[in-house]
């Protein structure tokens, strides 16, 4: 199955998707991962991205394609993956399309107030890449990863004033992508406005169900 998953920051997009990686045993390519990955090591790209990213902007089209591109191009990337923070434009969308075709598009969504709630909270493991939420989903230890024991940390584009911009970045350039894919006929929509922590079984299987009727 070949994945694409849609959402407003703070949605839980990456919460459930690391499940259905798991539930799927998809290969997980999460663009904004990349991006902090090649920040990490201070590749070229890394270092072309990172204005970007730290202003809560989106990193140059030619720049985020290309990287797609070269990672779906690899061995691991067969017909089983899902794509996470990307496509987030039209551009983006018209160039995957080129890739490779897509067979379904989960839109997550909640509710306004519930969104901003969870923004703001969200740490993550450094180790293994776990998402937790201070109030929401909150580790077992205090900044300990439930998981591998790795050190859990805040990511520098979850300020306020980077949070306020990614969501005005969503709506103008990401929310036409619900259209787009809409009329391809790959839409599908899961509304999750319950907390993860204590009704994951709950929001995982209806997750599931979407996947499944396919
Ligand atoms: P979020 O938690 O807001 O979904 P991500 O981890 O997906 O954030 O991405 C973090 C940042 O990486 C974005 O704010 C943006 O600067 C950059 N980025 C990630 N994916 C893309 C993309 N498809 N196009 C452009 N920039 C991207
Ligand atoms: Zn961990």
């Amino acid at each position: 199955m070949k994945l694409v998953v849609l959402g407003s920051p703070g949605v839980g997009k990456g919460t459930y998707t690391q499940e259905l990686v798991q539930k799927y045993n998809l290969l997980h390519i999460s663009t904004g991962d990349l991006f902090r990955e090649n920040l990490k090591s201070e590749t070229e790209l890394g270092v072309q991205a990172k204005s970007f990213m730290d202003a809560g902007q989106l990193v140059p089209d030619e720049v985020t394609i290309g990287m797609v591109k070269e990672r779906l191009s690899r061995d691991d990337a067969n017909d089983n993956f899902v794509l996470d923070g990307f496509p987030r434009t039209i551009a983006q969308a018209e160039a995957l399309t080129d890739i490779t075709p897509i067979d379904m598009v989960i839109n997550f969504k909640a509710d306004k107030d519930v969104i901003l709630g969870r923004l703001g909270g969200r740490i993550i493991c450094r180790k293994c890449g776990q998402i937790f939420h201070k109030q929401n989903i909150p580790p077992k230890q205090d900044g300990i990863c439930d998981t591998c024991g790795g050190e859990l940390y805040e990511r520098d584009d979850d300020k306020p004033e980077a949070i306020e911009k990614r969501l005005v970045v969503y709506e103008e350039q990401t929310s036409p992508l619900i259209g787009f894919y809409t009329e391809k006929g790959l839409l599908r929509e899961v509304t999750v406005n319950e907390d993860f922590g204590t009704h994951k079984e709950e929001i995982m299987n209806r997750i599931f169900k979407v996947i499944d009727e396919k």
